[in-house]
């Protein structure tokens, strides 16, 4: 197993399904954990005392990632109560599908903000940090969809494919440091944004997928977990695909 002990990681979105399963598998291991979320208090303090019991240390702290000086004083308070910080994954993310001709302006302009500026204002606001350090380790979750598009979810896929392209810019300003910044794009994962579909979508969805099933958010945490550890040293800029081959 990597070992990240020592290590601070911040996790957006970390209250439920992909986020919760990257803070745990990064507190297994080693990881002090800052827990981020949006509404959901409950669940949030739930990976916290999890965390905890492990005898690792996190804190919960709630913040609107879209916002860029909440965002910066989210940064703010965890440098505070941890010192430092030395992974950042910006994994927050949101769904609005609907075809062109029924997505509203508002509906494209708030998904965007969620996944792609959240991204862009967690990382604008740590860098400086890993700077310092000439250390630190980015990682962005986008999505398969950012690659190959989304029939009925123009503004999720413009997100993702922006996150890709912000990952790869920051990789290159920031690899002179030490710095190393990558993008898992995840394919079709079980969680509460994939609980939504039908059974019978889900069935044809993973008809499609050469590995025959949909992942589990584990399989992204694993991932990150390499991504986030001292051995991914000399990746960065990659996007890393964990789909079952879907995307070939
Ligand atoms: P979930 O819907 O299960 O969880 C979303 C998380 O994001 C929650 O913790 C939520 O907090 C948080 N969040 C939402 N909006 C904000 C915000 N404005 N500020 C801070 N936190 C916010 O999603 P998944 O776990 O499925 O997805 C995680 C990431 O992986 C997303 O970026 C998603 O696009 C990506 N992805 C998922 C795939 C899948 O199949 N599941 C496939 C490809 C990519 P709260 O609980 O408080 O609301």
């Amino acid at each position: 197993m990597f070992s990240l002990k020592n290590k601070v990681a911040v996790v957006t979105g970390a209250s439920r399904g992909i986020g919760q399963a990257i803070a745990i598998k990064m507190a297994e291991s080693g990881a002090d954990i800052a827990l981020i979320y949006a509404k959901n208090e409950k669940k949030a303090n739930k990976v916290k005392s999890t965390i905890i019991n492990m005898g690792q240390k996190a804190i919960t702290y709630q913040c609107d990632v879209s916002d860029f000086d909440e965002s910066k004083m989210l940064i703010y308070k965890i440098m505070q109560d941890f010192q430092t910080i030395d992974i950042l994954v910006n994994n927050a993310g949101i769904v609005k599908d609907n075809l062109l001709f029924s997505m509203t302006n508002e509906d494209f302009n708030e998904v965007i903000k969620v996944n792609l500026n959240g991204t862009f204002n967690m990382i604008h606001h740590t860098y400086l940090n890993f700077v310092k350090k000439k250390n630190g380790r980015i990682i962005n979750i986008s999505s398969i969809l950012g690659v190959c598009g989304s029939k009925g979810g123009a503004n999720y896929a413009a997100s993702k494919a922006g996150i890709i392209g912000l990952s790869k810019s920051v990789a290159k300003e920031l690899a002179a440091f030490g710095v190393t910044c990558n993008v898992i794009a995840p394919g079709y994962i079980r969680t509460d944004m994939t609980n939504g579909l039908s059974d019978s979508s889900k069935e044809i969805f993973a008809k499609e997928i050469p590995l025959k099933k949909f992942g589990d958010a584990d399989d992204i945490a694993a991932a990150a977990v390499f991504l986030a550890s001292e051995e991914s040293k000399y990746v960065t800029g990659e996007v890393l695909k964990v789909d079952g081959g879907l995307l070939m």
